[in-house]
């Protein structure tokens, strides 16, 4: 795959067949607007110094290529992490909230928008907001207000505004909505901001440029690490900006195997799960074409995972491209083989990973098996402390 970054997407934001814009005309003229501006001032020169800054200054970054060497003794393979546990706020979500609020500053903007399903993308643009001293309303279904408080109260201590959904099932669908009207009373002053490689362009693309950060440190430490690049690179995939992020450095390198991992969750049956690349068919969803989950009216289906940041019906269109290419296998972990994997890498390692990345060490374990002479690259995509009460109380504490 050469040349990929000049050909992918096209001007319209298709990756393949799928991307691309559906929405209303007034929201068109908006993302117009931010598609603009995205290609004039982020490849300024003010805006990438400023931003590099940022990640460096505030965000800690470079974050760590680190080398499980009790976990690879066990398993079989060599096993790396790139920490992005250890970017500020404990997951890779700041790297795109922060791209997208100094895109907002830039624009002179006042105010940040955007749903919240567990609360982490709300966490990460409300700490982005308060580095800029930027406004911050962050929608959430009440559901999830009750689900999540940690993260409601972490949003609130930042200064954002959390605005309760209360139609329909109250979660991350409705929330959305609710956000995007929010949006549309005071686009002049306001901007909406994703929270995964998903939704209409220039989210998808733009997202993932944010993200290829991840892929960039990862690729050179590696390599300095090493003295080669590692066999296989693996990531979970909810919308799939992590996977987005780490993958982007590899594309063109064809000795090396990527792999996005999934939520299978409690079975295969539908309502159980959020595989939406192996299940999922043709269709729009949020704005943009992708691979979705859902029934014969092309209403998006109920999803499930132990980790609510993958429970999401869609896939972003990079993805399913990649998919369809062939250049990145989609696979799959269980709750079981997750929770299994937490416990692992926190007793034989010292860290303590997001549920969410879970399912990738759980992958990467899995695979170990077959690949004992081989390295296997986890993008470890964010700190487990969110999701310890959850843990303990559900599935209790192994010997
Ligand atoms: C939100 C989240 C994810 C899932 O989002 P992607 O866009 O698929 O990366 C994964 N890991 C963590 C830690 C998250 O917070």
């Amino acid at each position: 795959m050469s040349n990929y970054f000049k050909t992918v997407p096209t001007k319209e934001g298709f990756f393949g067949e799928y991307g691309g814009s559906f929405i209303p005309p007034q929201l068109q003229e908006e993302m117009d607007k931010i598609t603009d501006a995205y290609f004039s001032i982020s490849k300024s020169h003010e805006f990438i110094s400023e931003l590099r800054s940022i990640r460096k200054h505030f965000q800690g970054r470079p974050t760590p290529v680190y080398f499980c060497k009790r976990l690879s003794e066990k398993a079989g393979s060599r096993i790396y992490l790139k920490r992005e546990d250890l970017n500020h706020s404990g997951a890779h979500k700041l790297n795109h909230c922060m791209g997208e609020a100094l895109l907002a500053k830039y624009l002179g903007k006042k105010k940040l928008i955007a749903e919240t399903g567990a609360g982490q993308h709300g966490v990460a643009l409300a700490t982005a907001a308060a580095y800029f001293g930027l406004e911050c309303e962050i929608h959430m279904g009440e559901v999830d207000i009750k689900k999540e408080h940690p993260n409601v109260v972490r949003m609130k201590i930042l200064g954002a505004k959390v605005v309760p959904v209360s139609h329909g099932l109250k979660t991350l669908k409705e929330a959305v909505d609710s956000a995007f009207e929010a949006y549309l009373v005071d686009p002049i002053n306001s901007i909406y901001c994703i929270g995964s490689v998903v939704g209409p362009h220039p989210f998808p693309m733009m997202v993932r440029d944010f993200q290829r950060v991840v892929g960039i440190e990862a690729r050179e430490q590696f390599y300095e690490m090493t003295g080669e690049l590692p066999d296989n690179v693996v990531a979970c995939v909810g919308g799939g900006s992590n996977a987005a992020g780490i993958f982007s450095a590899f594309l063109e390198d064809d000795e090396v195997s990527l792999w996005g991992v999934e939520p299978a969750g409690r079975s295969y049956q539908i309502g159980d799960h959020a595989c939406s690349m192996k299940f999922g068919t043709t269709g729009i969803i949020h704005g943009f074409k992708c691979k979705v989950l859902q029934d014969e009216k092309g209403e998006p289906s109920p999803v499930y995972s132990v980790a609510s940041g993958l429970d999401y019906p869609g896939v972003g269109p990079e993805h399913c491209m990649l998919n369809e290419k062939k250049r990145v296998n989609y696979v799959d972990a269980t709750d079981k083989e997750t929770i299994d994997a937490f416990y692992e890498l926190s007793r034989l390692e010292g860290i303590i990973p997001a549920l969410e990345s879970s399912h990738a060490v759980a992958y990467a374990i899995k695979m170990s098996k077959e690949k004992k002479r081989e390295s296997i690259l986890v993008n470890l995509s964010g700190r487990g402390d969110k999701d310890i009460d959850f843990i303990v109380d559900n599935y209790g504490l192994p010997e």
